[in-house]
C-alpha cells in the first residue's frame, strides 16, 4: 500500500521541468494496428521521436469505460486483449511496460472534482498498447491508464482533464486514445483496407478539425448539437471523449497540428492531434 512518505519520495523524483509536454489525441482504429507496420503505426513511432522522451505516459483509453474515474496503480500492468475474432498473433502480444503507483497517487491527488480510484483490476487495454508499443518499443517508460466515467457528460471530462495539467510540466505524456469518427455499425468491412470515408464522415472530420483549430471547445463539448453527421460520427461517446480530455489539457499558447488525417472503411477516421 502506498504511504504518504512514498508519495513525497515520488515528488522528489519527478521534478518540474523547464518545458511543457505536448498532449496527443490518437485515432487508434483497428486493433491490428498493434502488430501492423503501416502508415498509421509508423507515424506513431515517428511522433515519439519528435517530442521529448516522457517521464511516464498516461492514456485515456476509449476501452476503459467505467462507473467512476479509475487510474491504473499497479507496478506491472498486464496486457489486456479486449477484443475477439482477431489472429492469434495479436493475442500473443505482451507489452511489459511498468506502471507507477506513485504517479497514479499523484494524479489522483490532483483531481478534486471526484475521487479517483487507484485500480489494481485492469491493465493496458488495446486502446493503449496497440499505440504505445510502436512509440516506445523498449517498454521502459511507465504507462498508466485513466478510465472514462460513463455516467458523466463531456463537460465533466473536459474539466477533469484540466486538473491534470500540472503533469505536463513534469514530463508526463497524456494521450487520449479513441477515434473522432467511429461508427462500426455503418462501417464497410470490405473497405477496411481502403482509405475512404463516406461523405458524412469526411464532412464531420473537416468540421471537427476546424472546431479544434479555432478552439471552439464549447461546441466540441456540446457535440450533440453539431447536427446529424455528428450523431452518425459519435453514435456512442466512448471513442470521442478521449479527444475531450486532450482538448481540456490545451493551454493558451499551444500549437495544434494533425496527423494520420485519413478515413478508413467509410465510417472511421484515424485523424489525430498534437497539442503543444
Ligand atoms: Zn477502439
Amino acid at each position: 500500500m502506498l504511504t504518504t512518505q512514498d508519495f513525497r519520495n515520488f515528488n522528489q523524483t519527478l521534478p518540474i521541468l523547464n518545458y511543457t509536454m505536448p498532449v496527443l489525441f490518437i485515432g487508434h482504429g483497428s486493433p491490428m494496428n498493434g502488430i501492423e507496420y503501416n502508415e498509421f503505426s509508423e507515424r506513431w513511432k515517428k511522433m515519439a521521436t519528435e517530442i521529448p522522451i516522457p517521464t511516464a505516459v498516461i492514456v485515456v483509453s476509449a476501452h476503459w469505460y467505467t462507473k467512476g474515474t479509475h487510474i491504473t496503480a499497479m507496478e506491472y500492468p498486464e496486457t489486456i486483449h479486449d477484443f475477439g475474432g482477431f489472429p492469434k498473433e495479436l493475442f500473443a502480444v505482451h507489452y511489459p511496460a511498468p506502471g507507477s503507483p506513485f504517479l497514479a497517487a499523484e494524479a489522483a491527488s490532483l483531481v478534486h472534482s471526484t475521487s479517483v480510484h487507484l485500480a489494481h483490476d485492469w491493465g493496458l487495454d488495446h486502446g493503449t498498447w496497440t499505440v504505445v508499443r510502436h512509440m516506445y518499443p523498449e517498454a521502459k517508460i511507465p504507462v498508466l491508464q485513466l478510465s472514462i466515467d460513463y455516467t458523466k457528460a463531456a463537460d465533466y471530462h473536459y474539466d477533469l482533464a484540466k486538473e491534470l495539467s500540472a503533469l505536463r510540466k513534469k514530463g508526463v505524456l497524456i494521450m487520449g486514445s479513441g477515434n473522432m469518427v467511429h461508427n462500426l455499425r455503418l462501417m464497410s468491412w470490405d473497405m477496411i483496407k481502403i482509405e475512404r470515408g463516406f461523405d458524412w464522415a469526411n464532412e464531420m472530420n473537416t468540421n471537427f478539425k476546424n472546431l479544434i483549430v479555432n478552439q471552439e471547445h464549447k461546441q466540441l463539448i456540446n457535440y450533440k448539437s453539431l447536427g446529424k453527421e455528428a450523431l452518425m460520427a459519435i453514435p456512442t461517446p466512448e471513442h470521442y471523449l478521449p479527444l475531450i480530455y486532450s482538448l481540456g489539457l490545451q493551454e493558451k499558447n499551444d500549437s495544434i497540428s494533425f496527423f494520420n488525417d485519413k478515413a478508413v472503411g467509410g465510417s472511421l477516421t484515424m485523424t489525430s492531434v498534437k497539442i503543444g
